[in-house]
Formats: C-alpha cells, sequence, structure tokens
C-alpha cells in the first residue's frame, strides 16, 4: 500500500478501507507518512468526509496507536464524561467523585485549557501536590479504593492523534467534524470505557455556536463511539452564559469544593451535573433510567458521599488531606479582588461568555502558547445571570486579578460582555435533548 495512493482515493471521494485507513495510521505514528501527506489526507477527509464506517476504523486506529488500558479485572462498570469546553464548566471536578460514590469507576482523561475556555487539568493542579501524571500502576491503585482518578493524557495515549492534531492545527483542517470524532474519541476510548456521556455545548461560549453544528458533532460523536463498541449518549447543552457563575482555575476549584460540601450551589450547574450523571449510571447498568441515575446523582452529594470521595482522590494523587476542610490554605488567591459594576440599569440580556473566557486569559488564567505558565489565581466570580435586574449600583461579578491594572482591564471587559436592555428576553433551556446512539 502507498499513503500517496491512499490519499488520492479520499481526495477523489472514494471510501477508504479499513486497512487503507490503518496503514495511514500506522504512517502517521511511525512518521513514515510525511507532514505533506498527513496534510493533504486531512484536507481530503475536510472536503470529501467519512462514512460511518471510515470513522470508526480512524477512531479504532488512532485509539489503538498507543496503550488502551483494560479493566477487565475491575468489578466496577468504566465510565466518563466529556465536554466539548465552555466558560465555568467544572462540571468534571463534581461528577467524577459522585459516579465513584454511586458505584462506578472513572479514570478521566482530561485536557488543558484550549481556546478561550480552562481546561480540568489546570483547575486540579491548582492544589498544591496533585499529580495528574501517575503511572499506570497507581492510577489502577487509586480507582481500585477511590473509584475515580482525574488525570492527564500520557505520551502513550493516542500518540497519532498528536501528532494529527499538530498537523491539523497548521493546516486549517481542525474543524472537520469527521477528525474532530475520532480526536477526541481516540483518547477517550483509549482509557478503556463501557459507557461515555459527552455535553456537546452551543452557544457563544462554545467551540460549536449553532446547535445545528453541535447536534452534527454529537450524532457523528455518538455513532462512532458505539460502533467502537462503548456504549455512547450525548447531551446538548446551553453556553450562552457561563455554568458556574465563576470562572478561572482556583477560583472553578473552590467553587467545586463549596458545590461539594454543600455551601454554594449553582443551580445550572447542579442540574447539568446530575442530568449528566444520571446518563451515566442508566447507560452503566447502575440505575434504572436516567431520572433514577439523577437521582442517585442528587443523593451522592446531598449526603457527601461525593465530597469524601473528591476528599480522597485528592489525597490519594498527593494533595493535602484536608483540602476540602481549608480550601483557602491551599489554593492561591489573587491580591487584587475589585467589583463590578453594571454598566447601566435594567436587565442582563445576554452575556458572552466567550469574551468571558478571553479576558481571563489576556490577565494570565489561561495560555496564549501551549508553553505559557498560567495565574491559576485569577479570574472573576460572582457573575451575574441572564434575567438579574440590574441598576448602576449592581455587582454582575469580581474580578481577582495579579495587579490593579489587570484588574481595570478586565472590568472593562466584564462590563463589555454584559448586555444590559430593558427586557431580559425569553429564558432559554439549558440542555436539551439526549442523543442515543441506534443500538442503545
Ligand atoms: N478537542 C480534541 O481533542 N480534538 C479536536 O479535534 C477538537 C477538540
Amino acid at each position: 500500500m502507498l499513503i500517496r495512493e491512499i490519499i488520492r482515493k479520499k481526495r477523489d471521494g472514494i471510501a477508504l478501507s479499513d486497512a487503507e485507513i490503518a496503514f495511514f495510521v500506522q504512517g502517521l505514528t511511525d512518521n513514515s507518512a510525511s507532514e505533506g501527506q498527513v496534510a493533504a489526507f486531512a484536507m481530503s477527509v475536510f472536503f470529501q468526509k467519512m462514512s460511518l464506517s471510515e470513522r470508526v476504523a480512524l477512531t479504532c486506529s488512532m485509539r489503538d496507536s498507543g496503550s488502551v488500558l483494560d479493566w477487565s479485572d475491575m468489578d466496577r462498570p468504566i465510565v466518563d464524561k466529556h465536554s466539548t469546553g465552555g466558560i465555568g464548566d467544572n462540571v468534571s471536578l463534581m461528577l467524577a467523585p459522585a459516579l465513584a460514590a454511586c458505584g462506578a469507576g472513572v479514570p478521566m482523561i482530561s485536557g488543558r485549557g484550549l481556546g478561550h475556555t480552562t481546561g480540568t487539568l489546570d483547575k486540579l493542579e491548582a492544589i498544591p501536590g496533585y499529580s495528574t501524571q501517575p503511572d499506570e500502576a497507581k492510577l489502577r491503585q487509586v480507582i481500585k479504593d477511590v473509584g475515580c482518578a482525574v488525570i492527564g493524557q500520557t505520551d502513550q495515549i493516542a500518540p497519532a492523534d498528536r501528532r494529527l492534531y499538530g498537523i491539523r492545527d497548521v493546516s486549517a483542517t481542525i474543524s472537520s467534524i469527521d477528525l474532530i470524532t475520532a480526536s477526541i474519541l481516540s483518547k477517550k476510548l483509549a482509557a478503556g470505557l463501557d459507557v461515555l456521556v459527552l455535553d456537546v455545548k452551543f452557544g457563544n461560549g462554545a467551540f460549536m455556536v449553532s446547535e445545528t453544528d453541535a447536534r452534527g458533532l454529537a450524532e457523528s460523536l455518538v455513532s462512532v463511539a458505539n460502533g467502537a463498541g462503548c456504549r455512547t449518549a450525548a447531551r446538548l447543552t446551553n453556553m450562552n452564559q457561563p455554568l458556574a457563575l465563576t470562572s478561572g482555575n482556583a477560583l472553578e476549584t473552590m467553587n467545586a469544593i463549596a458545590f461539594l460540601k454543600g455551601d454554594h450551589i449553582d443551580a445550572r450547574l447542579w442540574d447539568v451535573t446530575c442530568t449528566l450523571g444520571g446518563d451515566i449510571l442508566f447507560l452503566a447498568g447502575l440505575a434504572e433510567d436516567s431520572a433514577a441515575g439523577y437521582k442517585k446523582i442528587a443523593e451522592s452529594f446531598n449526603s457527601g458521599a461525593a465530597a469524601e470521595t473528591f476528599a480522597r482522590m485528592v489525597a490519594a494523587l498527593g494533595g493535602a488531606n484536608d483540602v476540602m476542610d481549608n480550601p483557602l490554605k491551599y489554593l492561591t488567591q489573587a491580591p487584587v479582588v475589585m467589583d463590578v459594576l453594571a454598566p447601566c440599569a435594567g436587565k442582563v440580556s445576554q452575556i458572552n461568555s466567550r469574551d468571558i473566557g478571553l479576558a481571563v486569559i489576556s490577565i494570565g488564567g489561561g495560555r496564549q502558547r501551549p508553553t505559557d505558565k498560567i495565574d491559576p489565581s485569577v479570574g472573576f466570580t460572582d457573575l451575574a445571570e441572564v434575567g438579574a435586574s440590574v441598576d448602576a449600583q449592581s455587582i454582575i461579578g469580581r474580578v481577582h486579578a495579579a495587579t490593579e491594572e489587570d484588574a481595570k482591564r478586565a472590568i472593562e471587559a466584564l462590563q463589555a460582555a454584559y448586555v444590559i436592555a430593558p427586557t431580559s428576553g425569553s429564558a432559554e433551556p439549558y440542555y436539551h435533548e439526549l442523543i442515543l446512539g441506534s443500538s442503545l
């Protein structure tokens, strides 16, 4: 077989066989396919698209380009959730321990901040000592003892995706649904999952702004993951305003700890977390249906079981064992905290959530380049929600920054992100239909 011929076939819109796709992925992984060939392949897929069976073959070959975890010795169903990313989306921090408390095993391989969003790993690394890179033996031990471990990707997980993603990034082929599907799923499925639920966001703080595009991605992810043998469903959720009313790494970790302890719970965050968890428990056979699963997840929060599991996970992965009791002792706090006043009186009619994420990056809370160091302490808290009535003295948020100059810039950015109008418009539902695979 020749890589050049595989590219030619895809360029001309001819479906590739499983063997041809496996051969291409082999070349991607061992560098026998040149960067130019990989870019040409990606561009051919971008324009000609792939059938379901081609996408399943690409996903499975990329998954198998590195190690795939095997949990056959574990007596818990192995589950995970993946979010396509949004603002104030710290669901993973609460959901992983809640699922573990309900009897699932959760090896949650998470990512860093991407584009305008913060990442789960950065939030956990705000906890001193927490190791996001345990070796496989340690990961197994933590899943066995605690039930969940939220960790980072290792070099052994889907190396083909790492190379393909880098080349897509510089060849304007990131936005191919087929390639996004294989990229996300190859990494997730390498964790050896029985069940996966995808939180596919749409709206002004999401990567897929239009609901139609988000649905297309969700349907592709669900059909390919089920085709690859993992019971998978997706929820479309609304990202037209931050989910937790907080944005910034340590601040979102603090928000998650307050949620787990029952001290402060953002209502939409609660509902999305319990909904996704309910779906997972149902697909894993740990609840009769999604509604019963929702109740079980809610109970794990109300009883303190999820909080206790989170504390045990942090301690097992190297953090202090009293982080839940004394979060302020461990999570760094920004030296400058300032109120952000509403720019005028009226109702919050729209929030440009993406601009909130970009404002956090601009004051050091995210990366402009992959090698940048982040300041976990900065960001926003106490964000006002869509529909809130405000006057010129009302606080629409609080900025946490390293300097007064940064704080002033962030205040201006937050005020510009809020649209205040005489009426708030109609409330939007914040999660939509469950997308199930045809085999479920
Ligand atoms: N996230 C990924 O992991 N891969 C993509 O292609 C896009 C988003």
